[in-house]
């Protein structure tokens, strides 16, 4: 099985618990210390098989190889794919089954993160989740007051539009807002309007 190490925790004797994001399931699996075990780390891709998969205690990953990403030497990419990496933990936590869309679309980011500005690839890839969620607010009026939305237009968490002054932060022309909605392209967004939608995205998910 092929799964990304989306959370990681230390248990006793340096073994650690992981959180495997695959293409059919968000699972925790308890990992031995050892050795001569490749080390275990957050945000990689792993090719993995599960022994005690039916027992009392956590199933447990074995036979590990990382599969390698270029960037992943680059200290501030590989910050910023932490970032992007933990939120979904908390957002699929207590989710049975899983569509393989977000094992997908991590191997979709994680191909292209060295390609153009990961903070770029993380809200397309959040547009991207919403619309599979059924989840985008239309730009109409403010989540907020209800009111009709003027040219400019800030977003809380989920992408929700409000007015600037509804919930103090920053604002972004409308229409552009608009068309990466619809595009789910952010071509038309200049760095620093990608900086307030990537620092909205990574509040969660
Ligand atoms: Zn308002």
């Amino acid at each position: 099985m092929k799964g990304f190490v989306v959370a990681l925790r230390r248990a006793k004797n340096e073994d650690s618990i992981a959180i495997v994001l695959t293409d059919k399931s968000a699972r925790s699996y308890y990992r031995f210390f050892g050795a001569r075990h490749s080390i275990l780390q957050l945000g990689h891709l792993i090719d993995f098989e599960v022994e005690g998969e039916d027992g009392r205690f956590l199933p447990r990953l074995r036979s590990l190889s990382q599969m390698g990403f270029k960037w992943l030497r680059d200290r501030n990419r590989l910050m910023l794919w932490h970032n992007f990496i933990k939120l979904f933990e908390p957002h699929l936590r207590d989710t049975e089954e899983l569509d393989r869309f977000y094992f997908d679309l991590l191997l979709k980011a994680a191909r292209k993160w060295d390609k153009q500005n990961p903070k770029r690839i993380v809200c397309e890839s959040y547009v991207e989740l919403l619309k599979f969620e059924g989840r985008i607010y239309p730009i109409g009026k403010c989540y907020i007051c209800e009111q009709d939305l003027g040219e400019s237009v800030s977003l809380m968490t989920s992408f929700k539009p409000a007015h600037p002054e509804c919930i103090y932060a920053s604002a972004i022309n409308k229409s552009k807002i608009d068309e990466f909605f619809r595009e789910g392209k952010t071509i038309y967004l200049n760095d620093s309007e990608i900086d307030i939608l990537y620092s909205v995205v990574i509040k969660g998910l």
